[in-house]
């Protein structure tokens, strides 16, 4: 029991449980060219974890059974698993909908020259993370040179049709720089869409405000300039009943590099692992336990009730 959960209770009157498995979302590998400021899952360059073909065949074979609306992956930068596009390709046969988490800037990297065309062509939904269309945020988050870089890709990203093929869909995904909340997603996806069109010609689908959860990289750097207690008290006066029927670990699983399964991304970075009882290996999938499981929670999931309510599709309430 936490804090959280007995705010669950208080409303719902039982624990949170999950309902369906909508989506499935295989963290691939925690390797990242960056090293952003806010980052849950700590990756970076240095990181080596990373899925192999043995677990990818298993996420293929549950993908298979369920049938989800989407498999979502992620990661690190998922670009950098040499399987992604084995992967992509198997899912994509088996008819799956295919959505990557990209940062883009990867996309700049030696070895991704002919990604973009390949994503293309598979027609893989991404979402790209540009927490700002302002140069000077998006450089403080995620190192010197990333917003040029990002709006580079964006442009070619464009150039091939992302953003206006409706076979091609370009999501963006905002974040607060600092320890507050994010604004109105619609609001602020106006604002993007004038600003990026305006200055640089770019076009995009929808954007995605996620709120930054007080876990990893940006626990740690709330800890150091001592905000995290004013952090966690603000996501918790925050707290919006109308986000539980939504949140997303209530119709996703997770699964981990090493074939670890959670109920959300940000559980995989807390290392919690699914409920006593509920297998923890994706080779033990079994769908009658998954599907309506208990749910692990921690502090940290009042990042996901504040405000507008928050998850990787971005706020839970218009
Ligand atoms: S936030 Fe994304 S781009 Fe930044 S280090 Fe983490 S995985 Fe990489
Ligand atoms: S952090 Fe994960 S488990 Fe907690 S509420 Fe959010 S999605 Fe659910």
């Amino acid at each position: 029991m936490n804090d959280f959960d007995d705010r669950i209770r208080e409303i719902i009157g039982s624990d949170l449980y999950s309902r369906n498995i909508e989506t499935i979302q295989p963290n691939i590998g925690l390797r990242c060219n960056n090293q952003c400021i806010h980052c849950h899952v700590k990756s970076s360059p240095e990181r080596t974890e990373m899925m192999d073909w043995q677990i990818m065949q298993l996420i293929l074979d549950v993908a298979r059974r369920v049938q989800p609306k989407l498999v979502d992956i992620t990661g690190g930068a998922p670009e950098l698993n040499p399987l992604l596009r084995r992967f992509v390709a198997a899912l994509k046969k088996d008819g799956q909908n295919v959505q990557v988490r990209t940062n883009l800037t990867v996309l700049l990297e030696p070895g991704m020259e002919s990604i973009i065309e390949f994503y293309r062509d598979a027609e893989v939904k991404l979402v790209a993370s540009l927490p700002c269309y302002l140069k000077k945020e998006v450089d403080f988050q995620r190192g010197v040179g990333v917003f040029e870089k990002s709006v580079r890709v964006l442009g070619e990203l464009n150039r091939l049709g992302y953003g206006s093929d409706q076979r091609l869909i370009l999501d963006l995904v905002y974040n607060p720089e600092d320890a507050f909340l994010p604004p109105k997603q619609a609001s602020l996806e106006k604002e993007y869409r004038e600003e990026l069109s305006k200055n640089f010609g770019i076009a995009f689908n929808n954007l995605l405000t996620i709120t930054n959860m007080p876990i990893g990289r940006f626990r740690e750097m709330l800890k150091e300039n001592g905000s995290f207690t004013e952090y966690q008290q603000l996501l918790k006066n925050s707290f919006n009943p109308e986000t539980i029927e939504t949140l997303m670990c209530r119709s996703q699983i997770n699964i981990g590099w090493d074939g670890r399964m959670f109920d959300c991304d940000f559980n995989l970075a807390q290392g919690l692992s699914m409920s006593e009882g509920v297998p923890s290996h994706i080779r033990d999938f079994e769908p009658s336990l998954h599907c309506e499981r208990r749910i692990v929670t921690g502090s940290h999931c009042f990042g996901c009730t504040a405000g507008h309510g928050s998850s990787c599709g971005g706020a839970l309430i218009a």
